[in-house]
C-alpha cells in the first residue's frame, strides 16, 4: 500500500515537473530581450522601401522622459529639440529627413510586434530606421556620479563602415562638446544600431552633470550641437553615397 502511494508520488511530481518546466520555457521565451525578434522583423524589413537620406531617432518620449535632469529637465525634450535642429539644418542642406517623432509622444504605433510598451517603442524605432539609407539616434546620459560628462558615440560592433560613420560624427561633435570617451565606442548589443542601414547612437551629455545640464538646457548650444552632429551625418551621408554607387 504504501509503495503504491509512493509510486503515486512520483508519477504525480513528474507530470508536476514537465508542467513547470513548460512554464519555465514559456515564461523565457516571453522575456527574451527584443533581439530575440531580429530574425523574425528582418523579413518584415527587407520590403521596406527607403523614403529618406537620413532617419533621426529622438529618443524616449510620451510618458517615457528619458533620463531627468536638475531642475526636471526631461531627455525626451532635450532630444526632441535636437532632433528637430537636424533636421531644419539637413534639410536646408538638400537631404530628405524623416523623424521617428516631431512631438512629444512615443512611436509604439510604428512597431509590428506585441509586447510591453518599452519593446514596442523599441521595435517601431528599429523598423523606421530602415526607412533611411543611414540612421541617427539621440539621447542624452544620466548616471550616478556628477563628475561624469561629455558625448559618446556608439556605433554598431563588427560594422567597418558603422565605424566610419562613428568616427565622422565624432570628428564634428568634438568641435563642440567634451567628449566622454576618447573614440566611438562600438556596441553589439542594441537593437536600434543592429538594423540595416549605418545607425549611431549619440549621447550628447550628461543631464547628471551641471556643466553638461548648463549646457544643453541652453537652446544656442544645442543649435550648435545639432548642426555639429548634422555636418557629421552630412559628411558620412555624401561618402556612403559615393561609396554605395560605385
Ligand atoms: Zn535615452
Amino acid at each position: 500500500m504504501s509503495r503504491k502511494r509512493r509510486f503515486f508520488w512520483v508519477t504525480i511530481t513528474r507530470q508536476y515537473l514537465i508542467a513547470f518546466c513548460l512554464l519555465v520555457l514559456l515564461l523565457y521565451v516571453l522575456t527574451l530581450p527584443e533581439s530575440y525578434h531580429l530574425a523574425v522583423l528582418s523579413t518584415a524589413v527587407v520590403s521596406t522601401p527607403v523614403k529618406y537620406d537620413v532617419i533621426i531617432d529622438p529618443g524616449h518620449g510620451g510618458i517615457d522622459s528619458g533620463g531627468i535632469g536638475a531642475g526636471d529637465i526631461y531627455e525626451k525634450d532635450i532630444v526632441l529639440d535636437i532632433a528637430l535642429k537636424m533636421r531644419d539644418f539637413l534639410e536646408e542642406r538638400g537631404l530628405k529627413v524623416g523623424l521617428t517623432r516631431s512631438d512629444d509622444s512615443d512611436v509604439t504605433h510604428l512597431a509590428n510586434i506585441r509586447g510591453t510598451r518599452h519593446q514596442r517603442d523599441l521595435n517601431g524605432r528599429f523598423l523606421a530606421m530602415h526607412e533611411g539609407s543611414i540612421g541617427i539616434s539621440i539621447h542624452a546620459n544620466v548616471t550616478k556620479d556628477p563628475k561624469e560628462k561629455g558625448a559618446i558615440v556608439f556605433y554598431m560592433r563588427d560594422s567597418y563602415i558603422d565605424q566610419i560613420y562613428a568616427k565622422t560624427v565624432f570628428e564634428e561633435l568634438e568641435k563642440v562638446q567634451v567628449l566622454n570617451h576618447p573614440e566611438p565606442i562600438p556596441r553589439g548589443n542594441l537593437l536600434l544600431l543592429k538594423a540595416k542601414p549605418p545607425v549611431l547612437l549619440v549621447e550628447v551629455g550628461f543631464l547628471s552633470n551641471q556643466e553638461d545640464l548648463n549646457k544643453l538646457v541652453n537652446p544656442g548650444f544645442r543649435q550648435v550641437l545639432a548642426e555639429a552632429i548634422g555636418q557629421g551625418v552630412l559628411n558620412f551621408h555624401n561618402f556612403y553615397r559615393l561609396e554605395q554607387s560605385e
